[in-house]
Parts: C-alpha cells; structure tokens; sequence
C-alpha cells in the first residue's frame, strides 16, 4: 500500500485489504483514486437508488463546488466552519502572479499569495437547490421533489475506510409544508429500510445529530436530537460496535424556507426534508458485506443491483 495507507491498522480496515481492492492512494488522508470494481458498483447502486425515485422528482446534478456566497448565506460558517473548504487562486495582475509562481520555482511559499475565490467547495448535495427552487415561486401542492447529487468535500481527513474528505452524496429534497415534508421522510424511513434488506446490508435506524462546531455546536446538536430532526441508517462497516452512518433523514423545518424565503402551497413559508445516501460509504459497506468479489455476492443482492 502506498503512503496514505501505511498506517492503517487492522481495528480501522477490518478486512485488512479492503482498501486495497477498492482504492489507491493519493498522498492525502481520506482522498482516493477508484477502482474499476469498485466504481462499477458505485454505478449500479446510483441505478437502484434512481428506481425508488419519485416520478415527480426533478433531476438535477451540481459540481463540486458552489457560490461561497450562499453557503455562508445558509449559515454554514455558524454550524460546520471546521469543515468548509474554499477555493483560493492568484488574483491580479500578470506581474502579481508571475511573481508568486516565480516564488515557488524557488522553493517559497507561494500559497501566500493566495486569495479566496467565490467559491467553496460542495460540502452536501443539497445547498444548492434552495435558491433554484426559490427563484421559481411557491411549490406546487404535495412540494416540490428533487433529486441532486454532488461531489462533497469535509475537511475531516482520517484514516477510516468510512470517512473521506472528498465523497459522493446523493439526494432526494422535498420543499414543501410541514405536514408534507415529515410524511416525505416517514415514507422514506420505511423505503430506505426496504432497499437496505434488499441490499442484503444488516442495519439500524437511530436519531443522529450533525456534527456542530465547538460548544454551542454541542447544545445544538442535543436540541437536535431531542427534536427528533435527523435520523441515520447505521451499517456495520469499519466496526461492529460503532456501525457508521450510510444515509441520513434530516428535516430542516424552516431554516432554508426562512432563509431563501421559500413558498408552500399555501403561501406560508416551507419546509424542507432530505434523504441522503452516501454512494462511497454504501458501496464500502457493501464490500464490507459480501466480500471483495461481487460475482459472488448473494444471488438476491446481485438482482437488485442488476449485476
Ligand atoms: P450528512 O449531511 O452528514 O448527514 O451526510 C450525508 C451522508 O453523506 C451521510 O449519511 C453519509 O453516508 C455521507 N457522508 C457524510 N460524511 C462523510 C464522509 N466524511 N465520508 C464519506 N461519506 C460521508
Ligand atoms: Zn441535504
């Protein structure tokens, strides 16, 4: 294995060469290069996810990056500061940026010349769809259904299998009333438990809260929970006791609806709902389960995925 593996202990890749089957290194903690076998899996499971999807749901599919401008507008800075990457470039004139490429030929710390650009990087699937969903005028009675998906970045780098920094999120979002995006996540609860036994992957569903930064991020994510706004389906794939969270049921109340001033039906200011599936960390869990060869997965398991 190359740098960015070395230390992987056997507590941390509990098939010991999973990894290696699956990714290559690319000098930075929790960014990989793919397989073929393990993109291809990646494929069909994206395939299997957009058969539940609602007939209604718009498709959408955003690039790894966004406007810095919205992010913060979405109050990210307030939340997960400690995860947000942002895009920084040589701004200014030929002289300026020939100087600080000049200074790194030298061996000089050219990143110094840097300055951020108006942009972050992706940090969820979902940011995005809030202003586009706004800009179009009140949902539609039942909300307004999208799927999007994104290249996410986090800045948590981390030898687990199960935590990357840079790793795909697929999303169903529903904007609507209130009454319309609790039912989209009860509905979706039960579907997502559904396609799971399908999957052949052992799991639980438990209330979760974000990761919010610092203190304060501590209090919220207590009233989080208590509010009963973020649920998890939980797999074993790094370890058995400490199964890792592989789709998300998140409710947001009004916070995008206040924030974008969003529209219901009704005229009242919406809420919104996201189920979210992380394609690397379902597809790990499914290697994880069934093995490094899929050819031998179980039989019902390589049918739901078409293999
Ligand atoms: P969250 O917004 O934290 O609920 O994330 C949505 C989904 O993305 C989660 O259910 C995970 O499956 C996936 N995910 C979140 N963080 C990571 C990470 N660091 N590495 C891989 N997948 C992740
Ligand atoms: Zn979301």
């Amino acid at each position: 294995m190359g740098a960015a593996f070395k230390d992987v202990t056997p507590a941390r890749d509990p098939l010991g060469t999973l990894a290696e089957t699956l990714w290559r290194p690319m000098g930075v903690e929790g960014v990989y290069g793919r397989t073929g076998a393990y993109e291809a899996i990646v494929e069909k499971l994206a395939v299997f996810i957009s058969r539940q999807r609602d007939p209604r749901a718009e498709v959408m599919r955003f690039p790894p990056v966004m406007s810095r401008g919205d992010l913060e507008k979405n109050g990210y800075l307030k939340s997960f500061p400690n995860l947000l990457g942002c895009v920084c470039a040589l701004h200014g004139s030929e002289a300026d940026i020939r100087a600080a490429a000049a200074w790194a030929e030298q061996g000089g710390d050219w990143t110094q010349a840097l300055s951020s650009a108006d942009l972050v990087l992706t940090p969820a699937a979902c940011y995005p769809i809030y202003p586009i969903a706004a800009a179009r005028g009140p949902a539609p009675r039942g909300g307004y259904a999208f799927d999007v998906a994104a290249d996410c970045f986090r800045h948590e780098p981390s030898q687990d299998i199960d935590r990357l920094q840079s790793f795909r999120m697929r999303e169903y979002v529903c904007i609507g009333s209130a009454d319309e995006v609790s039912a989209f996540r009860e509905r979706w609860i039960e579907r997502a438990k559904g396609m799971a036994d399908e999957l052949g992957l052992p799991y639980s569903v438990a209330p979760a809260s974000d990761p919010f930064f610092g203190r304060t991020g501590q209090m919220m994510a207590v009233a989080q929970i208590q509010q009963a706004l973020k649920f998890e389906l939980l797999i074993p794939v790094r370890a058995e006791d400490s199964p890792t969270a592989c789709m998300s049921f998140n409710y947001h109340r009004d916070h995008f609806g206040v924030t974008w001033g969003l529209r219901d039906h009704a005229g009242a200011v919406a809420h919104t709902g996201c189920i979210a599936f992380g394609m690397d960390r379902l597809a790990v869990a499914l290697f994880r389960t069934h093995g490094v060869h899929p050819a031998q997965w179980p039989a019902r398991v390589k049918e739901a995925l078409k293999l």
